[in-house]
């Protein structure tokens, strides 16, 4: 371990071989950040597709081998849980590194955030997005990795149409908790960063959470709770907590769902509910989980159960 809870020891092969010998690059990007591009390649061997993230080695002048090493080596740790991206095959060239990753081929979560009504989420999908995003949050936490740039550009999904699952991508911010001093350089985008990354005080596992609820609020919603109209602003909202969960901006959204939203916009880091507290709470439990056992829970889930068509007008609590 390296200072600033980077973590850079990894234990995947570099394969320093043209990348080009193997994978042919489909010429659409598939999206692009302040240092990567990430591109569709396919396996000549197999046909499969994988998703490259081209990461410049060198940023500004600096040598940032070490960032990138620390993205791989959190990869690593995460590769058992199935909502964090797979990291497949990791090469070096002389001024990248490319991590070759499993192909989230829905896109950004971001769209479904601000599109239009027939492609806007419904409160059941995202009650199951968000155990999903928990589920794998909860891994990392347990693991002592902190996102710290959970946003809706970098939780994904395996497919749009019929909606797939999530896939958490970006681990370019992330580190591990046991020694984190300094946090001044490292700073999010700013409509989802918690109260105390904007007054320097040390981060934790609940910076993710306050970041959690932001993401449920932009989901459930389509709006940003505390984007203001420039950065002072948005600042300004967020050390306020200056949050509106009026019955206008949450028309036809479960009482329960503003309950769980309220559980993570709090100030206080140590007063934010938990990864795991959040899994227990009853919003999320109002429907049968697919796969486990399901938390029983006397509520009804007819509520969520609305024509496709339109938002529900009824008092979510009171039975159908
Ligand atoms: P950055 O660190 O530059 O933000 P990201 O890892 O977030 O890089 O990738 C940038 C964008 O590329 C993402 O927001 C997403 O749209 C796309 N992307 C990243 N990884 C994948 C993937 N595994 N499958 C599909 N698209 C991806
Ligand atoms: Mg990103």
């Amino acid at each position: 371990m390296s200072k600033n809870g980077m973590a850079t020891k990894i234990h995947t092969r570099i394969r320093t071989d043209p990348f080009t010998a193997t994978y042919e690059l489909v010429a659409k990007e598939l999206g692009r950040g302040k240092f990567a591009v990430v591109k569709k390649c396919i396996d000549k061997a197999t046909g499969k597709q994988y998703a490259a993230k081209f990461l410049r080695k060198r940023r500004k002048g600096e040598d940032c081998r070490m960032d990138v090493f620390n993205e791989i080596a959190v990869l690593e740790s995460a590769k058992s849980n199935p909502y964090v991206v797979a990291l497949h095959e990791v090469y070096e060239t002389n001024t990248e590194i490319i991590l070759v990753l499993e192909c989230a081929a829905g896109g950004e979560i971001f769209n479904q955030c601000v599109a239009d009504n027939d492609e806007a989420f419904t409160e059941k999908d995202v009650i199951r997005l968000a155990r999903q995003i928990l589920t794998g949050v909860a891994f990392l936490h347990r693991n002592n990795v902190v996102h710290l740039d959970l946003k809706p550009q970098n939780i994904l999904l395996t497919s749009a149409r019929p909606l797939g699952d999530i896939r958490i991508v970006d681990f370019g911010l992330s580190r591990h908790m046991d020694s984190i001093t300094e946090v001044r350089e490292i700073l999010g985008t700013p409509e989802y960063v918690a109260p105390e990354i904007l007054n320097y005080e040390p981060i934790s596992t609940a910076t993710d959470m306050w970041s959690i609820g932001v993401l449920t609020y932009v989901m459930l919603t389509g709006e940003s709770p505390f984007l203001g109209d420039n950065k002072q602003e948005t600042f300004l909202n967020i050390s306020q907590v200056n949050v509106d969960y009026s019955q206008d901006t949450f028309e036809g959204i479960s009482s329960l769902a503003i309950d769980f939203i309220k559980s993570l916009l709090v100030k206080n880091p140590r007063k934010r509910a938990t990864a795991e507290e959040c899994l227990d709470h009853p919003w999320l439990n109002l429907l049968p989980h697919p796969h486990s056992h399901p938390h029983l829970h006397s509520t009804s889930a007819s509520s969520l159960d609305e024509p496709e068509t339109s938002q529900s007008e009824s008092e979510p609590e009171s039975p159908a």
